[in-house]
């Protein structure tokens, strides 16, 4: 591990403004991510601004959004009441990952901007663009089975491994930010850059901004509402595919719905095109079908993971049927 100074920020704004002094700091949460990373010195910062005792508000609105403090555990998000009863997709989420000790610590901040689970880019022998821009991708012609099927690019094909960032891109989340140029929000689904030419560029966030929140509309539905993670363990491993979605059915009808992928992209992945081709339709088996057929139709797999094409449709059809058996 390299040397670097170690701040604990007692405001936001603190926090921006330590960040702004030093060359290349990094803001940190539970370190759950970060400290390895470090450890492998593949991230080097100077400057530690250590975050994790900012807002852990869970703000249960009237109204029925919540809004949730970026340092809230993500143990103390999955176990709150209101997103519980509201949002059953972001508890369900939250507790299909990690494990119980890492939940503790890692913070609803971190696991938004925590990095990719490509093993060629925490080795440092291996040819990762992301990890040094213009070196080459080892995964393209490697052991590929968790990569990329949608929105990849031929410098890199690494997935957005966080189950919690899905759950927040089928609710429509807000991020809510504070920079050295002022505050500002983004949409989740915003958040998350495809990798294009420049897979470094992970998210769309100025160096030195801090998400301070994250806000969840009110969504009438919400609670019709669930996760599913398919894995190669039951427990303790990284989703091959996941889907969250929440349905709202008049009759037999789809008035509303919401869907995200997750393990199939650099970012998790709403399925605009699947929903769109849901509203209005008919709640049956073969509309679920021809939805997430119409979703995956880019779909690309690599030497290993052309399995997850077929996967991703049929999981997005057993959760569709699913909640529709709930909503019945
Ligand atoms: C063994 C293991 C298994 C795991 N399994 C899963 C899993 O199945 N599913 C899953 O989703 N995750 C899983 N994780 C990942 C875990 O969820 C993340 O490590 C965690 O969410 C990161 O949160 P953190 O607060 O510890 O972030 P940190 O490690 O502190 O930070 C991560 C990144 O976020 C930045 N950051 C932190 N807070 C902020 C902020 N407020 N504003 C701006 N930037 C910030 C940091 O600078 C750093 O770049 C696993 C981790 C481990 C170690
Ligand atoms: S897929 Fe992306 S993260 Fe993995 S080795 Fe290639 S460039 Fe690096």
């Amino acid at each position: 591990m390299n040397p670097f100074a170690y701040h604990r920020a007692d405001s936001a704004r603190a926090a921006v403004d330590l960040a702004a002094q030093a060359a290349t700091a990094r803001f940190l949460g539970g370190g759950t991510n970060l400290v390895d990373l470090m450890r492998e010195t593949i991230e080097r910062p100077d400057t530690l601004v250590d975050v994790s005792g900012l807002s852990k508000s869970i703000e249960a609105r009237e109204d029925g959004s919540v809004l949730i403090g970026a340092a809230a555990s993500n143990s103390a998000v999955a176990a709150h009441p209101a997103i519980r009863q509201r949002f059953p997709v972001l508890a369900r989420a939250i507790l299909a990952g990690a494990s119980g000790q890492i939940r503790n610590m890692a913070t609803v901040g971190g696991n938004l901007l925590q990095r990719t689970r490509c093993a060629y880019f925490y080795d440092q022998a291996s040819r990762c663009n992301k990890r040094e821009p213009g070196t080459g991708c080892d995964a393209r012609e490697g052991f590929n089975r968790i990569h990329a099927i949608l929105g990849a690019s031929a410098s890199c094909v690494a997935t957005h491994p966080s189950d919690m960032c899905v759950a927040l891109a089928a609710l429509g989340a807000t991020v809510h930010v504070q920079g050295p140029a002022g505050a500002r929000t983004v949409a989740l689904v915003d958040l998350h850059r495809l990798p294009g030419d420049a897979p470094q560029v992970e998210h769309q966030l100025a160096p030195g901004e801090l998400i301070v929140a994250v806000e969840l509309p009110a969504l009438s539905f919400g609670a019709c509402s669930t996760y599913r993670k398919v894995r190669d363990r039951s427990s303790y491993a990284f989703a091959l595919v996941s889907v969250a979605a929440a349905l709202d059915l008049e009759g037999d009808a789809v008035r509303e719905v919401r869907i995200a992928i997750g393990g199939v992209a650099a970012k998790p992945w709403r399925a605009f095109r699947a929903e769109e081709a849901l509203r209005g339709g008919p709640a049956t088996e073969a509309a679920f079908q021809a939805a997430a057929q119409a979703e995956l139709a880019e779909a690309a797999g690599l030497r290993d993971n052309t399995f997850k094409i077929e996967l991703a449709r049929r999981t997005i059809v057993a959760v569709l049927g699913q909640l529709k058996g709930e909503a019945a």
